[in-house]
């Protein structure tokens, strides 16, 4: 039996044929992801992220979609990035506030990137004596 089972990856979205891997991604990606996923990642949710799949599955995890949509609207990008930026306990100004509404005018994966970078950027590293 010939596999040529045809498939995308879903790290870089290359179609391929055969040989699919359980991940679904091409060993360049898997070689990528190994290199930069470290080894204790930081809270569930925040990264990093390898695909834009994850990024939105996060934001879903956070803030889940309103009834009928399967994506986040502007009212749940900006629950998740004033979420993030509250945990972070960054203090916002009016015209911070105006960002984060055209901030959250995107992509609910983009906006969950950013919101996992603020929560990343504070994760102070544990010192081994
Ligand atoms: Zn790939």
């Amino acid at each position: 039996m010939i596999d040529s089972e045809p498939w995308t990856c879903t790290g870089c979205g290359a179609p391929m044929i055969g040989q699919r891997t359980p991940d679904d991604m091409c060993r360049s990606c898997i070689r990528v992801a190994l290199i930069t996923e470290p080894a204790s990642p930081g809270p569930a949710g925040a990264g990093p992220f390898r695909t834009e799949q994850q990024a939105r599955a996060a934001a879903h995890q956070a803030v889940a979609p309103e009834p009928g949509w399967s994506i986040l609207r502007d009212a749940g990008n900006r629950q998740l990035l004033t979420g993030a930026l509250t945990a972070a306990g960054v203090g916002l100004g009016a015209y911070d506030e105006r960002i984060v509404s055209w901030l959250a005018g995107w992509e609910d994966s983009i906006c969950a990137v950013i919101a996992g970078w603020i929560t990343r950027a504070t994760i102070v590293p544990e010192r081994t004596p």
